[in-house]
């Protein structure tokens, strides 16, 4: 029991803090990092600070503790919301969702996995094969997916380089029947690390990333045993250099094209011929091939190393979802089936600098942060009004203005991105860059970092600033152009598609498309992350929403090091004390009066041992008034809403006592 803890481990939910502001946040934090508590609440979020030791706290025992027991009956714990998620899903049928946030490093998919873990310890209790396998399948999809779309890089040694959303499914027991899984791939230019030097050298791979060119700034992790592996490892052949001589541009020796060809079962003078041409349809309807410069070859040759990565990841999603795809469900005969998500998502990214990479991951965040806004507020005022509570209006800031700046069809920045992709002629980074100037130079949230000339040091007009509700963010335009066009050429694509390997035929089906089929502009990168994350909260939407935001106490991996200023920085981009606030002013916890007199009734005269009351509704206000909380409670039609959790808190610590 939390309180029962005692305050040296600090408060156990942000919602008890005497005032609601960062000082008191941070203390509290801190204390509780300090104090090895590295879960707290904020009504029923769960802040999570990594701990960078191993906890002695998902064991068996916790398990059980947590199980079908309300929220404040126990410490904070990932555990706690987890049964939560579980209990409105199986006992109100209610499809619910675990959103995991934070940045890299911060240990979103640590908590993902204590989730999962904690949902399969509780499940299926008579223990069915069938179950058991999909529970299986379930947590072990995760490791191939952490094979292939996890990398080493300078804040994480497994960093997700991949977002990931897992649906699972159960059916009227609350068992899982199956599952569904969305990846939302940002970064596709890493390699596997780790196989053994037999099978590394048939694949023409050394085992030392730093040979690679597109592995040297971060090595790769884990390596998944298996054939597919021609595949990736034809990637790395950005050691596959060109040369221009008087006439053409040549590839340099015939190996590296030896290697790929054979790797991908394609012929080498194919191979070749890609690199080397591209097929295009003049205005005539003529099809003729067109000689790469060495620039625009090494271009193709990067973009196909990316793709091929990027098609082969997410057919592996493919073939996982194939395995634990929901199969003869019938909801007459097995009743409604239910689902709870889980995403584990990239947090907001601040840097030095931040790229193309960084605005998608921001505005992914936008789009959270406006999820989370519209269902916690919009959940709350429904509620209240069902149950005949009067309803305060909360003061928050809400960021669909940002939004409406980076979405917004035909005036937002992604369209202004899209626009200057689709144009003919020479757009440069720093021309879209003005027409996004002229476009939304206006607009409060966007600034054009060209009207500052009191910053001398500027030379070059080449970064504009958003102000996200989580903070201020330049972003460097360089390379947006390129990162946001398909850069990849049709004959990668064809060549990929006429590989005698079925696996990779079935990976590039838009292949079979001859060059006058194509002629229509593929979607952009931005316009394609902007639907998916469109989609994935149309998704979200629909649920009842559980939180994780979790933060990173120190740079250096350390289990006791506290940087106050980086956790500061973070507690405020999550948007944790705008959290606390909408908590306090509205009613944290509710209880169906009935279940609310069962626990409590012992701890008052009235209730105990006999129930003196009409009513239930009567019950539970003698116990209130007795207690002294009536200033702390409202009572609904058919519940009682608490505002603050002291009371329960007091309650429960009688009830204990009894
Ligand atoms: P990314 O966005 O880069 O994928 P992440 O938020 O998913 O980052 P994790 O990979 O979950 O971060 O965590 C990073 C590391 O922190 C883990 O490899 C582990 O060493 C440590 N860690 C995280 N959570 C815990 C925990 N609950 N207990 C012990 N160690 C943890
Ligand atoms: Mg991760």
């Amino acid at each position: 029991m939390a309180e029962l803890e005692g305050l040296e481990f600090g408060k156990s939910d942000f919602v008890l803090l005497d005032e609601v502001n960062m000082e008191q946040f941070m203390e509290n934090l801190k204390l509780r990092f300090e104090k090895a508590r590295i879960y707290t609440f904020i009504g029923e979020v769960v802040v999570s600070v990594n701990p960078y030791k191993q906890m002695d706290i998902y064991g068996k025992e916790a398990i059980d503790a947590y199980r079908g027991r309300e929220l404040y009956e126990n410490p904070p714990h990932l555990y706690a919301v987890a049964d939560a998620a579980y209990k409105a899903m199986k006992r109100r049928a209610k499809d619910t969702c675990i959103v995991i946030s934070g940045e890299s490093g911060a240990g979103k998919t640590e908590a993902s996995k204590y989730i999962m873990q904690y949902i399969a310890a509780i499940t299926n209790p008579s223990q069915r094969a069938e179950v058991e396998s999909v529970k299986n399948v379930l947590l072990k999809s995760n490791c191939v997916l952490e094979a292939f779309g996890n990398a080493k890089t300078n804040r994480n040694d497994n960093s997700s380089r991949f977002g990931k959303y897992m649906d699972i499914n159960f059916n009227f027991n609350g068992d899982p029947t199956g599952g569904h899984i969305n990846n939302y791939l940002l970064e596709k230019v890493r390699l596997l690390r780790g196989g053994s030097e037999e099978m590394l050298g048939s694949l023409h791979l050394q085992k030392d990333p730093v040979n690679y060119v597109y592995t040297r700034e971060g090595a790769a992790s884990t390596f998944y045993n298996t054939r597919i592996m021609n595949c990736v490892s034809a990637t790395p052949q950005g050691n596959l250099q060109f040369e221009t001589d008087s006439e053409s541009v040549q590839v340099v020796g015939s190996e590296a094209v030896s290697h790929i060809a054979g790797l991908t079962t394609t012929e080498p003078d194919n191979v070749t011929k890609s690199l080397l041409y591209r097929t295009v349809a003049t205005g005539g309807g003529e099809v003729i091939e067109k000689g790469h410069t060495e620039k625009e070859a090494c271009f193709g040759r990067d973009a196909f190393a990316k793709a091929l990565y990027e098609r082969l990841f997410c057919w592996i999603v493919a073939r996982i979802n194939a395995v634990i795809e929901v199969k003869d469900y019938n909801p007459v005969l097995h009743g409604k089936n239910t689902v709870i998500g889980v995403l584990d998502i990239y947090g907001f990214e601040i840097f030095d600098n931040n790229s193309f990479e960084q605005f998608c991951i921001n505005y992914c965040n936008e789009k959270l942060q406006q999820l989370f806004i519209e269902l916690i507020l919009r959940q709350e005022q429904d509620e209240y009004q069902r149950e005949g509570i009067t309803w305060r209006h909360i003061d928050y800031f809400n960021n669909q203005i940002i939004v409406d700046l980076v979405e917004q069809p035909h005036k937002g920045i992604i369209s202004v991105l899209d626009e200057a992709c689709l144009t003919v002629g020479k757009v440069t980074d720093t021309i879209c860059l003005e027409s996004m100037d002229a476009k939304l130079g206006q607009h409060p949230h966007y600034t054009s970092r060209k009207l500052t000339p009191s910053d001398k040091t500027m030379e070059f007009h080449r970064d504009f600033r958003i102000r996200h509700y989580a903070g201020d963010v330049t972003y460097s335009v360089e390379g947006f152009l390129d990162k946001n066009k398909d850069p990849l050429f049709q004959d990668f694509k064809r060549l990929m598609y006429n590989s005698s390997n079925p696996v990779l035929k079935e990976m590039w089906p838009d292949g079979q498309l001859s060059i006058t089929e194509v002629t229509k502009r593929p979607l952009t990168a931005a316009t394609l992350f902007k639907n998916s994350i469109v989609a994935l909260v149309d998704k979200l939407g629909c649920k009842e929403p559980y939180y994780v935001r979790c933060i990173k106490p120190n740079e250096m991996k350390s289990p006791v090091l506290f940087d106050d200023a980086r956790c500061q920085h973070q507690v405020a981009y999550l948007g944790l004390l705008e959290n606390v606030r909408v908590r306090r002013a509205g009613f944290a916890y509710r209880q169906p009066y009935a279940r609310f007199l069962q626990r409590y009734k012992m701890t008052c005269e009235y209730t105990w041992p006999n129930h003196l009351m009409e009513t239930d509704r009567e019950a539970v206000e003698a116990i209130v008034t007795q207690h002294g909380f009536q200033d702390d409670v409202a009572y609904g039609h058919t519940k009682l809403f608490v505002r603050t959790p002291r009371s329960l808190f007091t309650l429960e610590q009688e009830r204990a006592a009894l």
